[in-house]
């Protein structure tokens, strides 16, 4: 399967997880910017210089940064195949920067998927992954910083592919494997 996809969703919301379970059945590659950003961090590249703050405070990165680095990869051969896109974008603006750069490529995206889950099931979660991971982004009110950033400035994008006929709505409530099911079901409908 050859697809072009989007995974949207509030931190927490299990984009991550179905990512890379779709990387591994299909061998498509997960773009991940989150990770991407943090790798710079660690590594103390320029760019990671200059993102550190934002991480660390929950804020977005501005776009023009995050859409360089999607143009960049998407460069990359492995996408020739498909792309599974992990947290961008998430503003319009990128959303924008995203269609330009694809109709550019002459590849629209098949289909967004949506993973819905409710703020007090997202602060669960995520207060039980600060427990784990220790990402410097996982204290309690950064984490609740994240999600109303979500909704600000990323909630918008729904209505956005909504618009598109894009759109497909995932409840991401249920266990990771139903979850997986409910986007298996979805990609077989695209064909
Ligand atoms: P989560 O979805 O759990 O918050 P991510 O790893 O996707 O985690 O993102 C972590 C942080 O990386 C965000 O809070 C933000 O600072 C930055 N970031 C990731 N993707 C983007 C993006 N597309 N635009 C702006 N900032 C981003």
């Amino acid at each position: 399967m050859a697809a072009d996809l989007v995974l949207l969703g509030p931190p927490g919301s299990g984009k991550g997880t179905q990512a890379a379970r779709l990387t591994a059945k299909y061998r498509i590659p997960q773009i991940a910017t989150g990770d991407i950003l943090r790798a710079a961090v660690d590594a103390g590249t320029p760019l990671g210089q200059q993102v550190k703050a934002y991480l660390d405070r929950g804020e977005l990165v501005p776009d023009s940064l995050v859409v360089d680095i999607i143009r960049h990869r998407l460069a990359e051969p492995d996408s020739k195949q498909g792309f599974i896109l992990d947290g961008f974008p998430r503003t319009v603006p990128q959303a924008q920067a995203l269609d330009a750069l694809l109709s550019e490529l002459q590849r629209p995206l098949d289909a967004v998927l949506y993973l819905q889950v409710d703020r007090r099931s997202l602060l669960d979660r995520l207060s039980h992954r600060a427990a784990v991971d220790q990402r410097s982004d996982d204290r309690p009110e950064i984490i609740a910083h994240r999600i109303d950033v979500f909704l600000e400035q990323t909630a918008p994008l729904i209505d956005y592919y909504r618009q598109q006929s894009k759109l497909r709505l995932i409840d991401g409530t249920r266990p990771p494997e139903e979850v997986a099911a409910a986007i298996d079901e979805v990609l077989r409908s695209l064909g």
